[in-house]
């Protein structure tokens, strides 16, 4: 089968978290940007399966990027979630010391927070007052470092926030489209199964295969060792557990995450997780002997922890480079490629600051990069009505009875989000479920999956049994139903 061909003059590969806003950023100048993906939709590699935390900026190793982008990445973010109307929620972190031995390292990270610029940041040593913070934790906590300025986001609806936007600025984006092999005549030759794309730059921000695609130009400078990581939701019933992010103190500058955390999500549920285990590229399947770890790690901090409640698992892979720092620099081999690797813990953070970072690097190796005059850096998400009161809702109502018509009954998701989520992009379930919560409760789509593959059915014109889970030939119906 011929090709078809497509001219641009920079293709991102990886519509991730960080090649959205690095796609968002490019979308400010006047050039044609295509992101290339091999999912269905945006974000369902790492970073659909994180903690969500916008750290303050006080962790990482000394000199590292990951340290020096952090804290600009946390003033970042929370600017840009403004504007594009991501979820945030500013409830501060806590890092829990029991042995008096290890309240040294949180001196040490203190330290480091200050020196990276940090303003709000404590060691509370009054058992008190760590009660205060977080009343099930237990009394053997000896001290905390409280960072007030990190934050709980959904990183999932940040990339969407960010595809739409950078979509209403003049990007465009390929999907279930792999890229297969890249070569370099006068531009670069990008081969998906179906597509030549001809680019005259390439931005490589392919998560935990960024290695593989390097590789495609002949830059072996680096490897990616994914490193999984598995986490528990536990219920809305749970909320208020904990009322922040709160980690463990871990074993000083050269400790390899930042180890097993409770934090509320910006949904109401309690997550608790990740543990940090080698994998292969795309190992993400939970595991019983993860899940002992995980539990006993945290009842070491807190009391009762519910376990009992938990309603799902789950896992995401780290991106570790060979120098366990992030690499964002244009190849040797290529200068016109640009490697954005290694984006681990804390990249959802650092997302605006990295995609800052690229865009200064394509400006120093391209003269004419004008402005996009028409730019608009507003995008509104989803109306949802499990979040209005309930005149609002009525109000909805009157407008449209889809609004009435509750589609999921754990997150309380009516007809008229689905829609929107359908005329947003959303092309399968896992599309309406990122983008609307529908399936994410407690029932996690018990109730409301046949009813969400209906409305897919009618709305995109295909049969029921045409509509996937995630695309990709990943099918829920077999054969016909009247
Ligand atoms: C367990 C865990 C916890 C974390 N917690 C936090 C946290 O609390 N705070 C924080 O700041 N950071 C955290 N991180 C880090 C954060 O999640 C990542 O830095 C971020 O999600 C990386 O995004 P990305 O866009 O680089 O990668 P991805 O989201 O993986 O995107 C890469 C994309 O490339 C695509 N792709 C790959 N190969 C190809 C190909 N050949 N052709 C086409 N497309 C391709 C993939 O499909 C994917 O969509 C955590 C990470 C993990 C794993």
């Amino acid at each position: 089968m011929k090709k078809r061909v497509i001219k641009t003059d920079i293709v991102i590969i990886g519509a991730g978290i960080i090649g959205c806003a690095i796609a968002r950023a490019l979308s400010r100048y006047s050039k044609s940007v295509l992101v290339i993906d091999k999912e269905a939709d945006v974000g369902w590699g790492t970073t659909k399966a994180n903690s969500g935390i916008i750290h303050a900026g006080y962790a990482g190793e000394k000199n590292s990027l990951k340290l020096k982008l952090s804290h600009k990445g946390n003033k970042l973010f929370r600017k840009n979630a403004q504007d594009l109307d991501i979820p945030i929620n500013n409830i501060g972190s806590m890092v829990n010391a029991i042995e008096k031995e290890k309240i040294g390292e949180l001196e040490r990270l203190y330290k480091q927070g200050k020196e990276n610029g940090i303003k709000d940041i404590e060691i509370i040593r009054n058992k008190n007052k760590i009660k205060d913070l977080e009343p099930n934790i237990y009394d053997k906590v000896n001290a905390t470092l409280f960072a007030k300025d990190a934050c709980i986001t959904s990183p999932y609806e940040a990339a969407i926030a960010l595809f739409e936007n950078s979509k209403e600025n003049g990007v465009s984006y390929l999907f279930e489209n792999k890229v297969l092999d890249i070569k370099f005549e006068k531009n670069f030759l990008i081969g998906t199964g179906q597509y030549l794309i001809e680019s005259r730059f390439i931005i490589n921000a392919a998560g935990v295969y960024a290695d593989i695609i390097a590789s495609m130009i002949g830059d072996n400078s680096f490897t990616i060792q994914p490193v999984k990581g598995q986490y528990y939701i536990l219920d809305k019933e749970t909320f208020g557990f904990v009322k922040h992010t709160n980690f463990p103190v871990a074993k000083g500058e050269k400790k390899k995450s930042k180890g097993i955390l409770l934090s509320p999500t910006c949904d109401g549920n309690t997550l608790i997780g990740p543990n940090y285990v080698e994998a292969k590229k795309g190992g993400i399947a939970t595991d019983l002997k993860s899940y002992i770890e995980i539990k006993s790690k945290a009842k070491k901090y807190f009391k009762n922890v519910p376990f009992d409640k938990t309603i799902t698992s789950f896992s995401g892979l780290r991106a570790v480079s060979g120098t366990n720092d992030f690499i964002i620099s244009p190849s040797e081999v290529n200068h016109k490629f640009i490697n954005v690797a290694g984006i681990q813990s804390p990249g959802l953070t650092c997302t605006f600051a990295i995609s800052d970072m690229v865009i200064d690097i394509l400006i120093d190796s391209e003269a004419q990069f004008k402005k996009n005059k028409s730019f608009n850096p507003i995008r509104k998400g989803i109306k949802r009505f499990s979040q209005k009161i309930v005149n609002e809702s009525i109000s909805f109502n009157k407008k449209s009875n889809n609004y009435a018509n509750i589609v999921c009954r754990c997150e309380k998701v009516s007809e008229s989000e689905v829609l929107e989520a359908i005329r947003r992009g959303a092309k399968t379930l896992d599309g309406v479920k990122f983008r609307t919560r529908a399936g994410m409760g407690r029932c996690q789509g018990g109730y409301c999956s046949l009813r969400i593959i209906k409305i897919l059915s009618r709305e995109l014109g295909m049969p029921v049994e045409n509509v996937t889970k995630k695309g990709n030939r990943s099918s829920i119906i077999k054969g016909k139903i009247n």
